[in-house]
């Protein structure tokens, strides 16, 4: 037995409409940028369907990230939207240090040095020919490179290769050259680097997030699950000294893992396991391996991510010329779609909504090509019963089965439940349901974070004084007509729990109808 064909949302894909912006089950995460951060242009974000903000720490100060998260804030409230803000910590990003106005042009076979003490780049008098002298930003790594290993500079554009070691100088050279200026990223793909996880700015970055009640912080350059672990144990700490922040377990930011590392690779499993999401950062990971094997990491990560209930977000120059044009490239819709059929919770933009001249076209787009994507995969996919990660949650799991029974069995148009810390959502999200689900908190930091879970429309609400459960179902009915989401007269199937908005209580299951006044036991 199988959902039938999975119900699609209700409203109808308007072709040739780049306007129309249909709501999908997976999510958008959009990085807000100076060509974003105005409340006019929030708004107009989260009306063509962005989910998640982020805030990228590698660029800013907290000031203006302190800014930026007000007007979010809100932007959100004025519109009556749940959106999440993911803050996201640069990591031990190694950059060369300040060059002078203009750059420096390396030419190919030419020799370079990395020196320590060098805060400004400078040519350096040698007999025959100037050899260009460049710093970084975190000198010890000049020592761990090996003769023999690559130095990527600038995303991979400049390539050298280190071939001499002493103390302090490590000299390479050219083999695909470019121009440098200041703090361009490197990258050292075969160097095991003793780096932290975290530097100094990372820890500043995370008390602010703290402080700030944010709703997701990912970790840059993650390269075992015992990283993630260390920052998630800082964070309980941090919150169990301000109980208010936390929930009963003292956490409140859930931590998204960045797979950019071939290491990371390496050690999936167990990151997957540790972390709350995952990302796949598909810019680093490009430059740190064969670029040739992302599309099949990226994959093999949403398979890994899927298999332990894990909402996972594909990032990175997915729809990127769209920074200055207001159509996409057929490859870049294509690989919008093709993470949609490999499964991905959510689709993030980076540049496209940070800097770009088209940001709000850039979300429409992106949502009609994934509004297509799923009702293709809906029409070719049945829905199964849910199975999955029953231990540990048995009871939400067996209403679930029966919930997902109910609504085969009914061809039911979404599914509800009251959700107050968010598990049961979760749970339902995992398994797929091929239905919206609808699902209500009437704690604001818990629905924030149901806002990356696929499928799942969160909403704030306060549980009913009066009329108990009877009650909720016609305040139910109204949204989901509102939403768009059921008809009177569809079916839905409801999950919660007496009484309404205490956590871990969910006991009833009951089928409904959209519009009927219920008699029988959901009344009290
Ligand atoms: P970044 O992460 O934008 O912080 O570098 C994403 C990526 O590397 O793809
Ligand atoms: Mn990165």
């Amino acid at each position: 037995m199988a959902l039938k064909t999975g119900r699609t949302v209700k409203s109808s894909i308007a072709e040739h409409d780049p306007d129309f912006a249909p709501p999908t089950f997976a999510k958008v995460v959009a990085t807000i940028g100076p060509a974003s951060d105005s409340p006019e242009m929030l708004a107009r974000l989260i009306e063509a369907g962005v989910n998640v903000f982020r805030l990228n720490f590698s660029h800013g100060n907290l000031d203006e990230h302190a800014r930026r998260l007000r007007t979010i804030r809100e932007t959100a409230d004025e519109l009556g939207r749940v959106v999440g803000v993911l803050g996201d910590l640069a990591g031990p990003k190694l950059r060369i240090s300040e060059v002078p106005e203009g750059g420096f042009i390396l030419g190919v076979g030419q020799d370079v040095e990395l020196r320590k003490g060098v805060t400004r780049a400078f040519f350096e008098d040698r007999v025959g020919e100037p050899v260009p002298v460049f710093g970084v930003t975190i000198e010890r790594i000049i020592d761990e490179v090996r003769p023999g290993q690559r130095v990527l500079i600038n995303d991979g554009a400049i390539r050298m290769l280190a071939v001499e070691s002493e103390p302090g100088v490590l000299r390479c050279r050219v083999l695909v050259g470019g121009e440098v200026t200041s703090r361009k990223g490197i990258n050292l793909p075969e160097t095991d680097l003793s780096l932290p996880s975290m530097t100094d700015r990372d820890h500043e970055c995370l008390q602010w997030a703290v402080a700030n009640g944010l709703d997701f912080l990912a970790l840059s350059f993650v390269r075992t699950a015992a990283e993630v672990r260390s920052l998630k144990e800082t964070i309980r700490g941090m919150c169990a000294a301000d109980r208010a922040k936390g929930d009963e377990q003292g956490s409140t930011i859930q931590v998204i893992a960045k797979i950019e590392k071939p290491q990371a690779l390496d050690n999936i499993d167990a990151i997957v396991a540790e972390s709350d999401a995952i990302m796949v950062a598909r810019g680093d990971l490009g430059v740190e391996m064969d670029l040739a094997r992302v599309p099949v990491a990226q994959k093999k990560i949403i398979e890994c991510c899927e298999a332990h209930g894990t909402p996972v977000i594909v990032a990175t120059q997915m729809l990127e010329t769209m920074i200055d044009r207001p159509i996409p490239t057929r490859a870049e819709a294509s690989d919008v779609a093709n993470a949609i059929f490999d499964n991905t919770d959510a689709v993030m933009l980076s540049g496209e909504t940070a800097v770009g001249k088209f940001p709000e076209v850039t979300v429409r787009t992106m949502r009609r090509i994934i509004a297509e994507a799923e009702s293709h995969m809906r029409a070719h996919r049945l829905s199964k019963p849910p199975m999955r990660f029953a231990e540990g949650h048995s009871s939400t799991a067996a209403l679930a089965r029966g919930a997902w029974q109910a609504a085969a069995d009914l061809d039911a148009a979404a599914i509800v439940c009251w959700s107050q810390h968010g598990g049961t959502a979760r749970y339902l999200s995992q398994n797929d349901f091929q239905i919206p689900i609808l699902a209500y908190s009437s704690d604001p930091r818990f629905v924030r974070r149901m806002t990356l879970l696929r499928g799942v429309t969160p909403v704030l609400h306060q549980p009913p004084t009066e009329g108990g459960l009877g009650f909720w179902n016609r305040t139910v009915d109204d949204h989901l007509v509102a939403l768009g989401l059921a008809s009177p007269g569809d079916w839905i199937a409801l999950l919660a729990g007496r009484p309404l908005g205490v956590a871990k209580r969910t006991n009833t299951l009951t089928v409904h109808r959209v519009g009927e006044q219920d008699s029988g036991y959901m009344r009290e």
